[in-house]
């Protein structure tokens, strides 16, 4: 499977890792958006938030208990949580992911 987000939990395509465990990978967005964009991905390999049931939301669970800790570590307590889902929502990693973003005054509006 042609997964760059695979490849990073594998290690073949380096990356700045924030937190690791046995589930989760936590590393810095190599295109950020803000001076905080982390993204946070399951181990296993999910396309999208559409995929998510009974069977893997275990990942989920496990990415929304380490945010706080994570957005800790990288020295922030204000920020914004972002899933695309789709082509229309702008996913181009068909991994699922959340992005973490902060570090700056964002605006109210989503879009
Ligand atoms: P999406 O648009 O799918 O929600 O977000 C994918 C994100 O992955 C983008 O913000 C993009 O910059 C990031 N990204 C794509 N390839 C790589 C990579 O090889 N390394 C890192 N660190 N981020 C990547
Ligand atoms: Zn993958």
């Amino acid at each position: 499977m042609d997964c760059v987000f695979c490849a990073i939990i594998n290690g073949d395509i380096p990356s700045s890792k924030v937190y690791e465990d046995d589930m989760i990978l936590a590393f810095d967005d190599i295109n950020p958006v803000a001076p905080v964009h982390t993204v946070i991905v399951p181990k296993e390999h999910i396309c999208c938030a559409n995929k998510v049931d009974e069977s893997n939301s275990k990942y989920v669970q496990r990415i929304f208990e380490k945010i706080p800790e994570i957005a800790k570590a990288k020295g922030i307590d204000s920020y914004r949580i972002i899933n695309n889902c789709g082509e229309d929502a702008g996913q181009t990693v068909k991994h699922l992911h959340f992005h973490l973003v902060g570090g700056v005054k964002m605006g109210e509006k989503i879009i």
